[in-house]
This record gives C-alpha cells, sequence and structure tokens, in this order.
C-alpha cells in the first residue's frame, strides 16, 4: 500500500492518515494523495476485493472486504460503436458502492471508531449498513422520506439504525446535527477514502479492456465520476494509459446540479422532476465545483435525462437480461440520446441493482412494468 497524506482541495492545507475529522478545519473537502514514488506493480494478488489494487491505494492496517469488484463487462456494438458495460450492480450488495464502503469502513476501523453516521438515497447506506456489520461497527444512516422499500429493508437486514429525514438533502443537513464527539461521520459525499475504493473501477478497465474513449455515468454525489478521474490520471501519471476518457455525466431531470458550472450540456424536455432515478436526486454534493472540473478538463460533457427516456432504457436493459434500477438505466438512455456524436469504446457502469425494487406496488419498477408510470 502507498504512503499518503489528505490535502484540501480550498486552501491546501495537508493532514497525516490519522486525522478523523470528515472535512479540513477550513470547511473544505479533502483528497487522498498518493506518493507513488515506489510503484512497482498494479496488483497485490493475495489480496481480496479492492485490496487487490492495494499498491495504488492508501496504506490503511486493516482490510474489510466482502468481495467486492472485479465486476464482469459485456459488449454491445450499437452504430459503430462499442458499448463496455460494466456489472457494477453484481457487487456484494448490488451497487459499486462496496468498493468506497471497503475503504472507508476499513479506515474507521483503524481509527478506533465504534459508531458510523451515515446519510444515502439508499445503494451507499445499505453498502456501509453491510461493511460496518462485517466489521462489528455500529451504523446508523439517514435517507429521504420515500426511499424505495427494498432499499429501507436492507439497511435494516444488515443491522443498521434508519433515520427517515424528509428530502434527500435534508438528509445530508440532518446527519451533521446529529453528529456528537462518539460518532464518526463517514459520508460518502465527503469522505476521501470512498473515491479511493470506486477509483478501482479505473483499474479494471485498464487491466482488462485496455483504453476507452467514453464513460457514461450517473451522477448526484460525485463518488463514481471522481474516483473514475482519479483513477485513470493516476494510471496516466504512472505512463500506463496516454489519456484519460471523456466522462459524460447524467442527470435527472429537477436535479441537474452540474448544469451552473458546465456550458456543455444536453438536455431532454423536462417538464417535471424525476421519479424514477432516486440515487441521484441529491443536489448539494459538495464536491460538486471539482465534479464539473473533472468533467470539462476530460473534454466531456453533462446530459440531463427525463423519466420518460429512462423508462424505455430500463425496459430495453431488462430484455438485454440486465436487473438495473431506473438511475443506472438513465446513464443508457443518455447513451441513446447523444451516440450519434460518440466513436470507439464507450464504458457505461450499470451502477445499482433492480433487485432491491422488487416488492412494494409503490415501487419505481412496478410502476414502469405495470405501465402506471
Ligand atoms: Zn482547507
Amino acid at each position: 500500500m502507498a504512503g499518503y497524506v489528505l490535502k484540501c482541495r480550498k486552501c491546501g492545507r495537508e493532514y497525516g492518515g490519522d486525522y478523523r475529522l470528515f472535512r479540513c478545519l477550513c470547511g473544505g473537502v479533502l483528497e487522498v494523495v498518493l506518493d507513488l514514488s515506489g510503484f512497482r506493480g498494479l496488483t497485490h494478488e493475495g489480496n481480496l476485493g479492492v485490496f487487490r489494487y492495494s499498491p495504488l491505494l492508501p496504506s490503511i492496517s486493516r482490510q474489510i472486504t466482502l468481495g467486492e469488484g472485479l465486476t464482469p463487462t459485456l459488449r454491445l456494438s450499437s452504430g459503430g460503436v462499442e458499448i463496455l458495460f460494466k456489472l457494477e450492480y453484481l457487487n456484494p450488495t448490488g451497487s459499486f458502492k462496496d468498493r468506497g464502503s471497503a475503504l472507508s469502513i476499513s479506515k474507521a476501523l483503524e481509527l478506533g471508531v465504534s459508531e458510523v453516521l451515515e446519510d444515502s438515497s439508499g445503494n451507499t447506506g445499505i453498502s456501509i449498513a453491510a461493511y460496518a456489520g462485517r466489521a462489528g461497527v455500529k451504523a446508523s444512516v439517514y435517507v429521504p422520506s420515500d426511499i424505495p422499500l427494498g432499499k429501507y429493508l436492507l439497511i435494516r437486514a444488515f443491522g443498521a439504525n434508519v433515520i427517515k429525514a424528509g428530502s434527500r438533502d435534508d438528509a445530508s443537513r440532518r446527519v451533521l446535527d446529529d453528529l456528537t464527539e462518539s460518532k464518526y461521520y463517514i459520508g460518502h459525499t465527503w469522505n476521501p477514502y470512498f473515491i479511493e475504493g470506486t477509483k478501482t473501477i479505473a483499474f479494471e478497465v485498464y487491466e482488462f479492456l485496455g483504453e476507452v474513449d467514453y464513460v457514461i455515468l450517473p451522477v448526484a454525489s460525485g463518488t463514481l465520476l471522481l474516483g473514475l478521474w482519479k483513477g485513470f490520471n493516476e494510471l496516466l501519471s504512472l505512463g500506463l494509459i496516454n489519456e484519460v476518457p471523456k466522462l459524460i455525466a447524467v442527470q435527472a431531470c429537477g436535479y441537474d446540479s452540474l448544469s451552473k458550472y458546465l456550458s456543455d450540456v444536453v438536455r431532454t424536455e423536462c417538464s417535471e422532476s424525476t421519479s424514477l432515478a432516486d440515487a441521484i436526486r441529491l443536489t448539494n454534493a459538495p464536491r460538486l465545483p471539482y465534479m464539473a472540473e473533472a468533467i470539462s478538463r476530460s473534454g466531456g460533457r453533462l446530459v440531463v435525462i427525463n423519466d420518460h427516456h429512462i423508462i424505455s432504457a430500463v425496459k430495453e436493459l431488462f430484455s438485454l437480461g440486465f436487473a438495473v434500477e431506473p438511475t443506472s438505466a438513465a446513464a443508457y438512455a443518455a447513451f441513446k440520446l447523444i451516440k450519434g456524436e460518440l466513436s470507439g469504446k464507450v464504458l457505461i457502469p450499470l451502477t445499482g441493482s433492480g433487485l432491491k425494487y422488487v416488492g412494494g406496488y409503490d415501487s419505481p419498477l412496478y410502476k414502469v412494468f405495470m405501465g402506471e408510470s
């Protein structure tokens, strides 16, 4: 594992790895900066899960894993473009978030934390609950009150407390109000170690697929986007790839928080806010300016998608055998909208499982497949 410091994106102050607050004392977000001078190879084959890439991960004395990562990729040709679907929904709790939870819970355990707090639309809450349970750490998860039933029950099933807190944005405010000395805020929107886990997707792409031209991905808190950006840039700095792929961010109507930062935006008609893409309904993500910077610097853009497009995409993905949640389908919907402008290899991480939606007459997938939406 690599030596590292935590560096503030706002004021540049640096902290050691024993630093326990979730952000800089100035209020800025922190980023792990690795010392890669001793780099000898990408993988440590004896390690499980994302820790297989430990030469490019921050040095942490504990390794909590549920076997996340190494997800398969299926190819599909579409009008001269090769789509690479990376099946991130096959991770242990059904989303790519497990990669980030492995790192952030391992770090929490190293810091001697006995209780963690998290705010989440659902997927990260489920994931943190599972990894915290595995580590023997207590977890409380703040969620939107209209969280899909399947997601709610899974957080409870993994043994965490669940607090319904109003909207997704309300959940991220409430969790900070409830912080005390003994409770560690592990929130993935702030936690710098979480991104160290999600960046392993870039390493797998490099190792198994070679270089890709585009990545199209749903964006809310930015952990996937910034993980990919950081991972590909580390590969670039080591001379392993020639170029970082263009990052096409996808957001849903009513929650297009990146619009105000970007000029290159493609949008569908947005007469109402999404009711389907529940995993990307966060508007106050602390890393927003850095997300916009990553999209611009990669040569990418933002696509804003409505529920009508998401419904077609989720139906098509299910017909191909992919049991994804509507938020994951938003990325494929965006691909269909702009595919005439694309060429080469297009990676689409299918981020979250649709199986969490099965059950409940108010579930988004029920509305899609029973024609009530
Ligand atoms: Zn600072």
